[in-house]
């Protein structure tokens, strides 16, 4: 009898839903906060956004991170702040995709993004340097020859930061915190941070600032959130 019955359980599978995908010419959607490579963010005026202050190098639990600040040229800068990152490279055969270098940085400049599908054959490969994490001019990540980007992989590199409700506070649930980017302006909330089917959070597509400071932007004031700490303000003589 029991023969039967494992034929049975044999003989339904066939009209039940595949759960297995041809990979890797076909992927699965990955988690909205899966760590993958790294890069390097650029503001919607093209400007970087690091700032060359080595808080990834330093929290790095790997030491995979190599960065040297500059002083920007003042009639090219390269950031809006003094300095920029004039040298900056990532060591892979090291990273262990933690995101405490995400966590990190002040300026929202280095992120992940979904993308796990690449490998080398030499050491010099594995480091990324700073012309290969940067984004390019549309604000996507450079797609190097052993790397196995797909359509859309391209849109997700910082969707974990883009998570609300810091330190759990339900009022700031949905309400962007972070800064815009090349080519997408500030991106929606993460999915499931707030309503997806909310016409101010759309999940799928993203505001330019322009769209976005009027409507959100203004209603979060830092203080209210966050004790003054040190100087307040500018000191007598600041511009
Ligand atoms: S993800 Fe973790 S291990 Fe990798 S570079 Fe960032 S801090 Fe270092
Ligand atoms: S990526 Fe961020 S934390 Fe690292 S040096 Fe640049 S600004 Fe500082």
């Amino acid at each position: 009898m029991s023969f039967f019955k494992g034929f049975a359980v044999t003989g339904k599978l066939p009209f039940k839903p595949r759960v297995t995908v041809q990979y890797p010419e076909e992927k699965k959607p990955k988690a909205e906060r899966f760590h993958g490579r790294h890069v390097l963010n650029r503001y919607e005026d093209g400007m970087e956004k690091c700032i060359g202050c080595e808080l990834c190098a330093g929290v790095c639990p790997a030491r995979c991170i190599y960065v040297r600040g500059a002083d920007n040229p003042p009639h090219d800068p390269v950031s809006p702040g003094e300095r920029y990152g004039f040298v900056y490279e990532i060591n892979f055969l090291r990273c262990i995709h933690c995101d405490m270098c995400v966590e990190a940085c002040p300026t929202e400049a280095i992120t992940e993004s979904k993308l796990f599908e690449f490998s080398f054959v030499n050491r010099e490969d594995a480091i990324y340097t700073k012309a290969e994490l940067l984004v390019d001019d549309e604000g996507n990540p450079r797609q190097l020859p052993w790397e196995d980007w797909k359509p859309g992989d391209e849109r997700n590199t910082s969707a974990w930061v883009r998570a609300t409700s810091p330190s759990g506070a339900a009022s700031l649930e949905g309400r962007p915190l972070w800064s815009a980017e090349l080519g997408f302006g500030v991106r929606a909330p993460e999915r499931g941070q707030s309503d997806p089917s909310s016409a101010d959070y759309p999940a799928e597509n993203d505001l330019s600032l322009r769209e976005m400071v009027p409507g959100q932007l203004r209603a979060v004031h830092v203080s209210d959130r966050r004790p003054e700490r040190g100087r307040s303000g500018p000191a007598e003589g600041d511009g």
